[in-house]
Parts: C-alpha cells; structure tokens; sequence
C-alpha cells in the first residue's frame, strides 16, 4: 500500500530540530538502548531511536522500553550482535537480550497492507519459541540508490515510509544517533508539547486498518494526560464496535496494558466515555448500566484506584486480581442464579465462573493459568464466611489468600460487607500461629442442618452473592 492512502504526502522531508532545540537527554534513555544504535551507526547504518521511547524522553518521562529503527536488514543486525533472535514470519523483528532487558531492533517498513498490525501479532506469537525461518518463497525486490542503499522492498522501506504506518504523530519521531537530532515527518514535536494525541492520516481509516488504535488512543490519553485531538476523538463512539473484530488473544494484552500500567481509574473513565468499555467487557457493562453507583460500580473504581496505587509503589499486580475485579458483576450475578438453582457453595462459584468465562472468551480471551486462580479467590469468598473450625486457618496458608483477602478488603470498602469480617482476617493474621486458634468462633448449632455456620454479625451473605 502506498503511503498516500493514509493521506499524507509521501517522500516528504522531515522537519529536523537539531540537539540544542529539544529535551532529550541520553541520560535518561537506557545505556543497552544506546549500545544498540551506536553499534548500527558504526557499522554504516541509519539507527534512530523511535516510538514511544523518544516521547516519553521529551516529556522527561523514563521509558518502559526502547523501540530502534534502522534500515539494516534483520538478518544484518543479528550479524552485529550475538545477543539477537529473529522473531515474526513477514516483518521480520529482531531482539536485542540484555539480561531482562529487550531492546526490539525493527527495519524501517512501509504500511504494505491494512491488516499488518494485527498479523504481526499472531506472526509474533507463533515465533516465540524459535528462531523464525526466512519467509519462504518470498521475493525481494528491490530499489537500490546509487550508493546500493535499499530505497524500497516489497517487505521494508525506508524511513520516509515508515513513520506514515505509525499510529499517532507523537509515537512518530525519531532520534537519529548520528547527531542526536528529532526528525519530525508529522507535526509529532509540537503535538508533545502541546499534550496532544493526534493521529497521523484519516482518523477514520486509521481505526478501521486497525481498531486497537481506539484502545492506545485512550491509553496514551490517560498515560500520558494529554488531550485527544477532535478528529482523533470524534469517531470513536461510532466505531467503538469494530473491537468485536479484534482477535481476542490480542484484547487480552491490550487490557493488560490498559488497566495494569498504573492509570487504570482514568482508563475506565475514558473508555466508558467513548463507549469502547461495552465491546471489551459486555456482561460488566451491563452490571454497571443497571447501577451505575452500585457496590460492582464501586468495586470497580477502588479496585482500580488500589491498583494505580500499587503500581505507583513498585509493587507487583497480577492479572488474576485484575479480571476478578473486572468479571466481579456477572460472576457474583451467576452465582446467585446458579444457588437459586440449588447448587451448593463451591459448586455455584465453580458454574459461575466456567459460564462467566465462557461467554467473556468471545471477546477477551483469558489464559486458563489465570481463571483457575481466579476461580479461587471467589470460593475463599465464602469461605471467609467459616471462622470456627481449623480448617479455616488453613486458608491463611493458601497460595491465592493474599489475592483472596484483598478482594475481601475490597468488597468491604465497596460497601458490601459488614467492616468486621476483613477485620478479623486482619487481626488473626498479625498472631503468632499458636494464638490464631483462639480467634475461631464456637461452632454453634446450624439452623439449616449441614450448611456451615453463619457469623452472628454478618450482614450480608456468606458467598459473593448477595441473597
Ligand atoms: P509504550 O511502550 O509506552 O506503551 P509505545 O508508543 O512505545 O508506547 P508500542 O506498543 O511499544 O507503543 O509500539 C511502538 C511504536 O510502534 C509506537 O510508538 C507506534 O509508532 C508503533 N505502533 C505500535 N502499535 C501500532 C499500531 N497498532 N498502529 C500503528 N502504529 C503502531
Ligand atoms: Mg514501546
């Protein structure tokens, strides 16, 4: 596809702001980053930092990774580092390791077809586990400049080309090593200065080529506070439905993204704002249409809040937890129907979740590594309820207590729960093992001959689900 189509002029020549005239410091851009572009240019390439890196540097923001541009060939690059693998079929990706740290070195490419975005993603997943083999069959042509650089190949491009296929004008700037300039093709330089989000070409047909573009657009909105451009921001109510087209392996990573990068509360906001919330979750939408101040409403919002908090803290947050925030509303809603059935305790947590799931797969797919834990934390729920026998303490000991314990401190400050039963899961955890078996309440008859014992002071019921 010809750049054109994306409705910018192509070949235009980049506004070039020199070293002195921006922010960046090499300071704070990562030394493996650097090692990286240094090594390109003194083999003879072009090597620019790109994306969200050089945005986040004008901003004085700390990187979470570092995106390299270059017009070497994969295959070149993985000559220059021993550190590297190859990853994806088409578009060839190639990785940099250093230890932990990943730096994606991409040949510049041109926006060949609609689709790629979101076939490079599944090409990705099924490279993982090897060295991807060369696409077979394919059929380089290339256009060479008379000093053999490559001008254009049907599968890379140039940088001319390369930065139209780029999302916003922001995650569109390059910081050329050879002389630390910002090249700027797209006006990118002052929509960072301005705070502004703006996407390059027709905003229309951007998010029809690719609809997770409306997700990244409020993701950076609530990341990075800036303000949508209107023509960014209209359409997006009117295509909010596209999601339902997204490979649903693919919406899993981007909820992760969304709401475990530590804006979750005013991703939610934004979301629900531009009616993307339904096409992602539609059984909580429905929990929150019918009581937008509701404790699954309320449970939401704080969840969320502890959530930004904790990220805020260096401290870890786990999937799990968020999608037992998130599926709270219906898997709570299931249960309840599936008891008025007449199914038991842990039976109805177990039907709830299995159903929940289910219907959710269609649109997220969730990893069975993380609904198995999650499954979990709803039947500790009720157990949290049973502080008379021994038994009870074991769930101190439980791999997912401290994720079942936090949702219990959650629905409580939901307002669902009386505050003296998370206060008691409070205090025995302070004691010493040996003192703990004197918290355990006397068991005392039971009124419905088998089911276990309710506490006296409970005001709402023992399971998740409200009676
Ligand atoms: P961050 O890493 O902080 O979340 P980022 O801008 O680096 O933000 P990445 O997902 O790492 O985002 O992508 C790197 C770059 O690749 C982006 O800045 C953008 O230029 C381009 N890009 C990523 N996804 C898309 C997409 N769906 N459509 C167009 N361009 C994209
Ligand atoms: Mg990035």
């Amino acid at each position: 596809m010809n750049p054109v189509s994306v409705g910018t002029p192509a070949g235009a020549a980049p506004r070039i702001i020199p070293r002195a005239d921006h922010s960046i410091s090499r300071a704070n851009a990562s030394p493996n980053g650097l090692r990286v572009l240094y090594r390109l240019k003194d083999a003879g390439y072009q090597a620019f930092l790109v994306g969200g890196s050089v945005r986040d540097l004008l901003l004085g923001l700390i990187p979470k990774d570092f995106d390299v541009a270059t017009d070497a060939q994969p295959e070149e690059v993985k000559e220059l580092f021993r550190n590297c693998r190859l990853i994806g079929r088409r578009f060839r990706l190639a990785h940099v390791f250093f230890g932990r740290e990943i730096v994606e070195v991409a040949t510049f490419r041109a926006a060949h077809d609609p689709e790629a975005a979101e076939r490079d993603e599944e090409e990705w997943r099924a490279s993982l586990e090897q060295d991807a083999p060369a696409p077979r069959g394919e059929q380089r042509q290339r256009v060479l400049d008379e000093r053999g650089r490559i001008l254009r190949d049907n599968v890379y491009g140039t940088i001319e080309e390369d930065v139209w296929r780029r999302d916003f004008t922001a995650n569109a700037l390059y910081y050329n090593i050879e002389d630390f300039s910002v090249w700027d093709f797209t006006g990118g330089f002052e929509d960072v200065q301005a705070r502004r989000l703006r996407l390059i070409g027709d905003p229309v047909t951007r998010y029809h080529e690719d609809p997770v573009r409306m997700l990244r657009a409020v993701r950076f909105a609530a990341k990075l506070d800036f303000t949508l451009d209107k023509g960014t921001e209209e359409p997006l109510p009117g295509l909010a439905y596209l999601l339902t087209h997204v490979p649903p392996a693919r919406l899993f990573d981007e909820i992760l993204k969304l709401f475990l990068a530590g804006f979750a509360a005013r991703t939610l906001t934004l979301l629900q704002q531009y009616g993307l919330f339904e096409p992602l979750l539609p059984l909580t939408h429905e929990c929150l249409k019918a009581e937008p101040d509701g404790v699954v409403a309320r449970l939401l919002r704080q969840g969320f809040e502890q959530t930004d908090a904790r990220v805020a803290a260096g401290k870890p947050v786990t999937p799990t937890f968020l999608f037992a925030v998130l599926l709270y509303g219906p898997i709570v809603e299931r249960i309840i129907r599936a008891q008025a059935d007449g199914a038991a305790e842990t039976q109805s947590v177990f039907i709830a979740c299995e159903d929940v799931m289910r219907a959710q797969q269609g649109r997220v797919t969730i990893p069975r590594r993380f609904v198995l834990p999650l499954r979990d934390m709803f039947v500790m729920q009720s157990r949290f309820h049973r502080r008379s026998s021994r038994k009870t303490l074991g769930l101190l000991a439980h791999p997912r207590f401290r994720a079942a314990y936090d949702l219990l401190l959650l629905r409580t400050a939901a307002g669902e729960l009386d505050p003296e039963l998370a206060e008691w899961w409070t205090r025995v955890q302070t004691l010493p093992a040996e003192e703990r078996e004197q918290m355990l309440e006397s068991p005392g008859p039971r009124p419905d001959g088998g089911a276990p014992r309710r506490s006296r002071r409970r005001r709402r019921p023992r399971t998740a689900a409200p009676e």
